[in-house]
């Protein structure tokens, strides 16, 4: 799995990071979304999805 990010489309919801805090993170400065694990582990791979399904913006995309 890897996973692209959209940093134009992040609005800083942080909604990614309330379901896979192991793989994103925020800014300190604006909440813009960071990303901890580009390959994330197999037994992220369902909260990674999760991530990308509720992130507001659209700004998750995953490639299985
Ligand atoms: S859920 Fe989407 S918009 Fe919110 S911080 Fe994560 S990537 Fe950005």
């Amino acid at each position: 799995m890897k996973i692209d990010i959209d940093f134009d489309k992040c609005c800083g919801a942080g909604q990614c990071v309330l379901v896979a805090p192991d793989v994103f993170d925020q800014r300190d400065e604006d909440g813009i979304v960071v990303l901890l694990e580009e390959n994330p582990a197999a037994e992220q791979y369902e909260n990674v999805r999760q991530a990308a399904a509720v992130c507001p913006a659209a700004a998750i995309r995953v490639e299985e």
